[in-house]
Order: structure tokens, then sequence, then C-alpha cells
């Protein structure tokens, strides 16, 4: 597999299906952090970005992605399409959200000016390299202790139509946190679809399959795959609240995923140590996009979020 700078990286036409190598950084011990990488490209002008991994034990997004590119017939494709299904290589080495290397969320370094740590070289040479020039970026993501239910979270409502292409049931439209692929994608206008699924170190096959269906449809929406589109229909959401944990204990969950909740509704119970148990009442209505499925939790960690 070939080996290229991030910074000499440039996309001519491939005549075939083509992998190989963007060298970001080196270690302390010189050795590369590169990340493999699939392109395809015509030479026509549509960039298309699909990333995965920016945390390393979300693999529904990883598994999908390069599944994706395995399948996508070289000859098929009008324009540009770079697959880069692992972009924190030392976190997903660990099956870990972040790598101990630098113990520093890739996802919350963009455009942060911090350049020291492998985490925050690998954000800040794919911005400035490769995403800065991009039409389009998929960046497919995992639940952490919890799982979500298969939905797309766009900054900006213009971007709706295009996250409907891509056929999952729910689309959110909301601000990110700072520091975050989608914010800086926001602040400079770059279209950015963030995809998120499941739960972390689980691959399911049945949401692993419904995303790269709405990858192959997304590419026929912006004409890079022949055919029409099909319709997706989602149900849009521009509110979302989570239900934090009062206190710290055992949670038994008594609701699901993609349940529809009123305000008041019981979701679940807490026993605390050595202590009594206490039931946990939604403050809000909506869809619950995200179900906590480890069961011990701390005071104020996340166990449902609810949209609307
Ligand atoms: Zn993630």
């Amino acid at each position: 597999m070939d080996s290229i700078p991030i910074d000499g990286f440039t996309v001519e036409p491939t005549e075939e299906k083509k992998t190989l190598r963007l060298e970001i950084t080196r270690l302390f011990d010189d050795s590369p952090v590169s990340l493999p990488t699939g392109l395809i490209s015509n030479g026509e002008d549509t960039k298309v970005c699909i990333i995965s991994g920016q945390h390393g034990n979300e693999w529904n997004g990883i598994y999908s992605s390069q599944k994706f590119f395995k399948n996508v017939p070289h000859e098929a494709v009008k324009g540009t399409l770079i697959v880069i299904p692992i972009v924190n290589p030392l976190a997903f080495n660990e099956k870990s959200r972040v790598s101990s290397v630098d113990s520093i969320d890739l996802n919350r370094t963009y455009l942060n000016h911090s350049y020291r740590k492998p985490a925050e070289q690998i954000g800040t040479k794919l911005f400035a390299e490769l995403f800065g020039e991009t039409d389009y970026i998929i960046d497919i993501h995992g639940g952490g202790p919890g799982e979500y239910s298969p939905h797309v979270a766009v900054t900006d409502e213009n971007l709706i139509e295009k996250a409907s292409d891509l056929l999952l049931p729910d689309v959110y439209l909301g601000s990110s946190s700072s520091g975050s692929l989608a914010s800086a994608c926001a602040k400079e206008n770059i279209p950015l679809f963030t995809v998120e699924a499941g739960k972390r170190r689980h691959i399911d096959r049945a949401y692993t399959d419904k995303i790269i269906k709405g990858l192959e449809n997304f590419l026929k929406g912006v004409d890079m795959l022949d055919g029409k589109p099909q319709e997706g229909k989602p149900v849009v959401h521009s509110n979302k609240d989570k239900v934090t944990s009062p206190a710290s204990g055992f949670f038994t969950p008594q609701v699901d995923l993609g349940d529809r909740i009123e305000k008041g509704d019981k979701i679940g119970e807490l026993e605390k140590l050595f202590g009594e148990e206490k039931i946990i009442r939604t403050s809000v209505s909506g869809k619950i996009l995200y179900l906590r499925s480890e069961k011990v939790v701390s005071k104020g960690e996340n166990l449902i979020h609810v949209t609307w």
C-alpha cells in the first residue's frame, strides 16, 4: 500500500480502486501515524469524504465505511470518493474512544489551534489539507455507554434534504460540541453529516446494512452514482434534552430505544449502593434517540437523550 504524506496528497484520477496510507505525523520513537484510506476518482468535480473511527471503539461506523468502499464498483463512481475508516488509529488499536498516548478526544480538536499531541495533529492536518476542500463529509459514529438509534445530525436546516438521502429514520438539527468536526464545518460552511448508530465495541449488522444503503443513496443524490435516489422521509427533530442520573448507582431502564415518552413517564430505576431504589422520570416528552446500556452510572451521567 502506498504511503503518502497528507501535505503532499493530491487527488489524481484512479484507474482502479486504490487503498493507501495517509501519513499524518510521527510518534516520539519515530513510528508513523498514518490513516488507511480508500480512493476512487474519475477527475470530475464533486468530492465526498466518508470518515469514521474518530473514536476508536465505535465500530459500526468503521465497519460500514470500509465495507461500502469494498462494495462500490470503481467504474460506477463519478467525482472523487475518499473513505477513511479509521481516523484515529491509535485509539482503534486500543479499542478505546481515545488513545492512551495522548488521552485526547480527536472530535474536540478541530479549529482549536493546538498542535502538540497526535490526535491534535490528525484533526488539524485533516481539516487543513482535506476536509476544507471537500464538498460533502459524512462522519460516522456510534454510542458510548449507551446506544444510539440510527440517525443523522446536521447543524444547518439547509442540510436536512441531503441528510434525508441517508435514509435513516430520524434527523436531528442542532449545534454540536465546541471543537467537534461538526462545529468546525459549520463555521467554515462545509456540509457535514454526522451519522450516529449503535453502541461502542459492537458491530450490529442491522445498523451497518442501513448505513451502507444510505451511503449509496447519498452518492446517487449528489450524482456520484447513477440512478435516482430513493426519497428518505425522516422525522426531523430540532430539540434535544438529556435526562441525567440524580445519583450514582445501578440503573435499570424500563423503556426502549426509539420509544415515544411523555413528560413524567417512568424511564427506569436507580438503585444506590447500600441504598434505596429511586424511580427516574423524564422531564420532557419526545423520542428516545439514545439509551444508556451500561448499568453502572455516576451522578450527572446521561441516561437518555430525548428529541422532539
Ligand atoms: Zn463518536
